[in-house]
């Protein structure tokens, strides 16, 4: 199951609505929570260059690394400037990161943290 997929359901079945993908929010982001002006973002760990030593999936890639290497720079600059202009709107932002939900550790946690601070 593709992870955002995965955390769509897990968050649903936590009893939380949202909504898919505003287009008029930064970065088009996965999940977002309108009334708490909270959103989540689910990033596939190659594609956006997860900078976790821990993590497997994100290894730079060993062939066409002059095509790929700017292209992975790009989408990791891209991803902090929607970042900081989501938080210049007021919004909150979560990301999680495509091993973490695959292995599910501490995911729950993490979601019900962030969207019911104690
Ligand atoms: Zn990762």
């Amino acid at each position: 199951m593709k992870p955002e997929l995965a955390v769509r359901r897990l968050v649903h079945g936590m009893g939380y609505r949202y909504r898919l993908h505003r287009h008029d929010l930064p970065g088009r982001p996965d999940l977002v929570f309108p009334g708490r002006q909270k959103v989540i973002f689910v990033h596939g760990c190659f594609w956006h260059q997860h900078a976790d030593s821990a993590c497997k999936i994100a290894h730079s890639p060993k062939s066409n690394r002059a095509y790929w290497l700017p292209k992975l720079e790009r989408n990791v600059a891209r991803d902090a400037q929607h970042e900081a202009r989501l938080a210049e709107l007021g919004w909150e932002v979560l990301v999680l990161w495509e091993c973490d939900v695959k292995a599910r550790t501490g995911i729950v946690e993490r979601i019900r943290e962030f969207l019911e601070p104690r």
